[in-house]
């Protein structure tokens, strides 16, 4: 069954002091990795189209602030609820734009910002905005303009990770989403609109990094930059953050492991670890894209993962059957299948996929998903960040190699154990990294996510964490 919701889009514009202004330097097409085929556009911004969000997020900064924190939660409560109306739209347009299978846009990329948005207004309402330690009453207050700048992969949810706790901080803020997928961001701000947000308060400008990021970034009128991206760009936008000297978050790249131990419970180690690396088509910064496991049963897992590959179907993201659709750029599809070359010249056992499209899909941005054993942990694809379904499977000799060999990362994102829970929770805390779920451990929006070494700059997203990075801290001696 082929999903039949059509998506309304907008003539392309910015959005700027509550309402969509149009660019004039041109305009950037959006691509439907399906088939290649244009089918939206919006505005190359510029350097002066920042410039105008930034004044307008400025202005708007004093009313918004002095807000009550009841005013601000009940807007964001209202964007969660209009978000919510309109969630079939969300998913089509980011199945457009992304690639995503339907039916798992439906629950992660639209469900997921509503679910975050109504999870940090909860938080705001129990957030400690003001404590006495010993003489001093110590307040948290709003930061001031905040950039955003985000990625392609979660194109609404990446968004929403950075401007709800912004706007229950006080803050006002200028975002710019990925122009590879960039259309559900309008959809954000006619909702926060229709929430009755006041103007200028949340502002959108669409274009390319190197124009409009690099604007954001060396701003000296915005106050945080916080940044979701990978490790490359992360590092540009920390240097040119300092010579105004922002407050900067850095959520960047993973190569997470999940680590399998000898007593675990096989199956469903398996099956958990391959959603993982195929989730989203392999393009999520968290992905357990490295498979640990004891070198006398890799035999049996491959058998296992061979099994539970069947279920991902690869075909037309919009068909409610599929499990895995184009990658989200013709560009993308060249680089992952570069990697999968590579891991065949460096000498990886390939047990299934390989580079070439899928048989039947000639055109598109597909690539066959792939599993590779006997992976050296050294190489290039354990080591690199490849997004997309690639997964790589790697042998150990014994427990303290399986931590040293998960820990061989330039990232510390996330990771997994699977085995018994004492001896799992264990290895977990010997992971240098930011989240470990131990036997299938359920995801928590309260949580805190960010990563150690590479992953990160030490701050983290998510529940309280969130509302912290996005405020001032003052201590009144009284
Ligand atoms: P990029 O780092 O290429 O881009 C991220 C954003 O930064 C885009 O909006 C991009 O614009 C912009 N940008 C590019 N150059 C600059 C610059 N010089 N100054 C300011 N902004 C700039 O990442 P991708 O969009 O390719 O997303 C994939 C990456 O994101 C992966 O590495 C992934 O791991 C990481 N990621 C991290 C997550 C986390 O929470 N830790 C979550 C999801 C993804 P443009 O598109 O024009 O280049």
């Amino acid at each position: 069954m082929t999903s039949t919701v059509i998506t309304q889009i907008p003539a392309p514009a910015h959005w700027i002091d509550g309402r969509p202004v149009p660019g004039d330097s041109g305009d950037i097409e959006v691509i439907d990795p399906a088939t290649g085929r244009s089918f939206a556009a919006v505005p190359a911004g510029t350097a002066a189209d920042v410039d105008a969000a930034v004044g307008a997020a400025r202005k708007a900064f004093r009313g918004w602030a002095a807000t009550d924190l009841a005013e601000r939660v009940a807007v964001v409560r209202r964007i969660a609820d209009e978000l919510d109306h309109r969630s079939q739209e969300i998913a089509a347009t980011i199945t457009a734009e992304l690639g995503s299978p339907i039916a798992e846009s439906r629950i992660a990329q639209a469900g997921m910002p509503v679910a975050l948005a109504r999870a940090f207004a909860d938080i705001a309402e129990d957030f400690p905005w003001e404590q006495r330690v010993g003489n001093s009453l110590v307040v948290r207050e709003p930061l001031g303009v905040v950039g955003a700048i985000t990625p392609w992969n979660f194109p609404l949810n990446q968004v929403m990770s950075k401007v709800a706790p912004g706007l229950l901080a006080g803050n006002t803020m200028v975002v710019k989403p990925s122009e590879i997928t960039p259309l559900t961001a309008r959809i954000l701000a006619e909702a926060a609109a229709t929430a009755g947000l006041p103007d200028g308060v949340l502002n959108i400008v669409h274009g390319v990094g190197a124009a409009v990021g690099a604007a954001i970034t060396s701003h000296p009128d915005v106050d945080m930059v916080a940044f979701t991206g990978s490790t490359a760009v992360g590092k540009h936008v920390a240097a040119s953050a300092a010579d105004t000297v922002k407050r900067v978050s850095l959520e960047l790249g993973g190569k997470s492991a999940s680590v399998i131990l000898e007593d675990a419970d096989l199956p469903t180690a398996v099956a958990q670890s391959l959603a993982s690396a195929w989730f989203n088509n392999g393009q999520v910064c968290a992905a357990w894209t490295r498979l640990l496991v004891p070198a006398a049963r890799q035999s049996e897992v491959l058998d296992l993962l061979v099994t539970a590959a069947q279920h991902y179907h690869v075909g037309d993201p919009t068909d409610e059957a599929t499990r895995l659709g184009p990658l989200v750029s013709e560009a993308q599809r060249r680089r992952v299948e570069a990697y999968v070359e590579r891991g065949i010249a460096d000498g990886a056992t390939l047990v299934m996929g390989g580079p070439h499209r899928p048989e039947g899909l000639k055109t598109g941005a597909y690539i066959r998903p792939t599993i590779f054993a006997d992976v050296d942990p050294d190489s290039v694809i354990a080591q690199d960040e490849i997004f997309g379904p690639v997964l790589s499977v790697i042998p150990y000799a014994d427990e303290e190699q399986a931590v040293e060999i998960a820990n061989n990362s330039v990232y510390g994102l996330h990771g997994a154990v699977f085995g018994r829970q004492d001896r799992a929770l264990a290895v977990a805390r010997r992971l240098r990294t930011g989240q470990v779920d131990v036997n299938g451990g359920q995801y928590n929006l309260l949580a805190p996510f960010g990563g150690y070494k590479q992953s990160g700059n030490g701050g983290r997203e998510f529940g309280r964490f969130s509302l912290e990075e996005n405020l001032e801290t003052k201590a009144i001696q009284l």
